[in-house]
């Protein structure tokens, strides 16, 4: 009974935010065609979507640094980016963090890195996101504002960072996000672990990959760089790493493949 009471407070309280920050036609209309990756061959899909944009932007607070001016279209540049991966597993699984930082130019992080004889190296890494446990998620403008063109390469800031979100909802980053009941831990890691190695491999050797070669990094940035691929190019990922696609296609409940329209798809 409290249960069913919950869920009805809930919904009536989701439908009035999606109400109060429903997004216009035409802003809808140029984000679906600055980023051909969000259309959805479903049309319930496609209104979903809107939907969760719209309580993405009621539940996070943006905050733009260095002169960046908070529009509405950035806003929902980066909501719309963020909900995708989550259409099926519900907005609920980014209820970690608040806050979002965005940045008119690439962060600079100073790392260190200690090699085989334990000596400490010092360098920098410009970054063009990062997502921390408890948030907040750092993004920088021009990567997300660029998402459409790079998609071809497979690269995509927002879902690699929310990937990350994901990942990091049972604790630690590793590869491993809350498997939905059904999926089996074991069956992930021993596709993930496979597959990463042998991408490893082609990345040493210098090959030309689907994905980015930031994923040799570690496993979870080959789950985050895996998770664009899939949703921004997925042609090129399921005949690279077939295996995967389908851990991907299981855990979040999608089949770009399937689930794009054909021109979407064809214009690759
Ligand atoms: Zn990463």
């Amino acid at each position: 009974m409290l249960e069913r009471l919950w869920r009805g407070w809930r919904s009536a309280r989701d439908d009035a935010a999606a109400r109060r920050r429903a997004i216009p036609d035409d802003l809808w209309k140029r984000t679906l065609v600055r980023y051909p990756f969000l259309q959805r061959r479903d049309p319930a899909d496609a209104a979903e979507l809107r939907r969760l944009t719209s309580l993405f932007l009621d539940r996070k607070e943006f905050d733009c640094t260095g002169g960046l001016k908070l529009t509405n279209a950035l806003a929902v540049s980066i909501a719309a980016q963020a909900a995708l991966p989550v259409l099926r597993l519900g907005l609920d699984r980014y209820d970690g963090f608040v806050g979002l930082v965005i940045h008119p130019e690439p962060v600079v992080a100073r790392r260190e890195h200690a090699d085989d004889d334990g000596v400490v190296h010092e360098y920098d890494e410009p970054l063009a996101g990062e997502a921390m446990e408890g948030g907040p998620v750092m993004l920088v403008w021009p990567d997300v504002r660029r998402a459409g063109q790079s998609a071809p390469q497979g690269y995509n800031v927002v879902i690699h960072e929310f990937a990350h979100v994901l990942d990091m909802a049972d604790g630690l980053p590793d590869g491993v996000p809350l498997l939905p009941p059904g999926m089996e831990r074991q069956a992930w890691c021993s596709v993930l672990e496979r597959e990463y190695e042998r991408f490893v491999q082609r990345v040493e050797a210098d090959e030309d990959t689907a994905l980015d070669p930031y994923g040799a990094t570690a496993p979870e940035e080959f789950f985050a760089v895996a998770s664009e691929s899939f949703f921004v190019d997925p042609l090129r990922m399921r005949a690279e790493h077939g295996a995967l696609y389908e851990q991907l296609r299981n855990y979040y409940g999608q089949d770009p493949v399937t689930d794009l329209p054909a021109k979407v798809l064809e214009a690759r």
